[in-house]
């Protein structure tokens, strides 16, 4: 999507601290990490977020799973552990609508988050 800035990052227009990528998927650093490790996974194809997902595009999200392990192990916070968050709306917070995964790690986490 032209006006998106996912779309822009992925495609080389706007800058991004790259951490891995493949044929489906690009992880980069969050411009303002909320942990000390704070990555963003993206399909390079882009579907606003969870709740669009539907039988066109379902396969933008093959093989994540796999990816975000990949990423972890990249980042070397596969041990350690790691946890993933996907914004989906405005209500949980979702500011870009092109869906990504928070990759967050790299320091102790509560559970729930105070
Ligand atoms: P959301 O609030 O779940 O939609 O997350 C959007 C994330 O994108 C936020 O954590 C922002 O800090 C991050 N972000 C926005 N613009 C950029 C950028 O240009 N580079 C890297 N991260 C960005």
């Amino acid at each position: 999507m032209s006006d998106c800035i996912f779309c822009k990052i992925i495609n080389g227009e706007i800058p991004s601290k790259k951490v891995l990528e493949n044929d489906k998927f690009y992880a980069f650093h969050d411009i303002e990490p909320v942990k000390k490790v704070h990555v963003l996974i993206v399909p390079k194809n882009h579907v606003s977020n969870i709740a669009h997902l539907n039988e066109n595009n379902e396969d933008y999200v093959e093989g994540l799973l796999p990816f975000v392990r990949d990423v972890a192990k990249e980042l070397g916070i596969s041990k350690d552990g790691y946890r993933l968050i996907f914004n989906t709306g405005k209500k949980a917070g979702q500011t870009v609508f092109h869906m990504h995964a928070h990759l967050l790690g790299g320091e102790e986490m509560g559970w729930p988050e105070a």
